[in-house]
């Protein structure tokens, strides 16, 4: 990552914070740690700073055109150009805070507003922070471009209609700009996790102990896995070392989906 800056949405908590560290641990020039909260993104930037790093909080709303045309200038600005985007910042419906992203996503139960909340966040937020970075790095002569997926961009997870639909978007939308943007040096991939520990998305899978018995078992490494396990693969897809590595997926979700079921 020398020489690299680097922009992480929804990078104040859970992967995107983990992605954001890790990035910065291998020499990133400049991290903008950017998330819905301020105060998150502070926390992380500061955490890079105190390691050594170069990091500037950035508040940004991905629903937002403009806020994420606005954060891809500030990246320009404050260190002098943009090379790697990660795009982190999701939401499942079912996050630990019960906001207003929140409500039923099981059955057909789900209302209008929870489908319209996930797919503005996942896959139009997606779209306008993969647009927003590409035109810098276009500017800039080429880059890497990492959107975080899920393993159920491939395969359906019970109750979870509106987040799966989303997520196979996302999947599809990697391929769909790898094609737009190869002539202009951009590689665009993803990394679709299964379930991760230390996350507001699978805080609630935790506390539910049948829910949680349900999922490692069917993990071949019997455990949930560790933003930083995912930001080894992140952290591959952004680098040099996958220069032959466009329109790719790669899965990090401990065998959860070799088995045939
Ligand atoms: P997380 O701990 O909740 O972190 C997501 C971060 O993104 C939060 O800080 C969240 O803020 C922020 N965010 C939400 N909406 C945003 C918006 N509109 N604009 C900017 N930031 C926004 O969840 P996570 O598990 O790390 O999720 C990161 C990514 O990994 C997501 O795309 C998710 O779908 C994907 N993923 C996660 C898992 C898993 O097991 N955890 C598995 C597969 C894929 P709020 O907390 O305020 O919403």
């Amino acid at each position: 990552m020398q020489d690299k800056v680097v922009v992480v949405t929804g990078a104040g908590n859970g992967i995107g914070r983990g992605c954001a560290l890790r990035l910065a641990e291998e020499g990133a020039d400049g991290v903008v740690v950017a998330d819905l909260s301020l105060d998150r993104a502070r926390r992380v930037a500061g955490e890079i700073v105190e390691a050594g790093g170069r990091a500037s909080a950035y508040a940004a709303d991905v629903r937002d055109a403009q806020a994420c045309e606005d954060m891809a200038q500030h990246a320009v600005d404050r260190f002098g150009r943009l090379d790697v985007l990660v795009a982190a910042a999701g939401i499942n419906g079912q996050g630990a805070s019960g906001d207003e992203h929140d409500g039923v996503t099981a059955g057909l139960t789900f209302s209008s507003r929870v489908w319209s909340n996930i797919l503005d966040v996942n896959l139009t937020g997606l779209m306008q922070s993969d647009r927003a970075v590409a035109r810098r790095m276009i500017a800039g002569g080429g880059g890497a471009i990492v959107n975080i997926a899920s393993m159920c961009s491939a395969w359906a997870s019970a109750g979870s209609t509106p987040y799966n639909v989303s997520k196979a978007a996302a999947w599809m939308l990697t391929k769909s700009l790898a094609i737009e943007l190869a002539p202009h040096g951009i590689r665009v991939n993803a990394v679709g996790p299964g379930f991760i520990d230390e996350t507001g998305m699978t805080e609630k899978t935790r506390a539910d102990d049948h829910a949680f018995r349900a999922a490692t078992d069917r993990i071949l490494m019997g455990r949930f896995g560790r933003p930083r396990e995912v930001a080894d693969a992140v952290l591959f897809l952004a680098s040099d070392e996958s220069s032959y590595f466009t329109g790719s997926i790669l899965y990090p979700d401990g065998g959860f989906n070799a088995p045939s079921r």
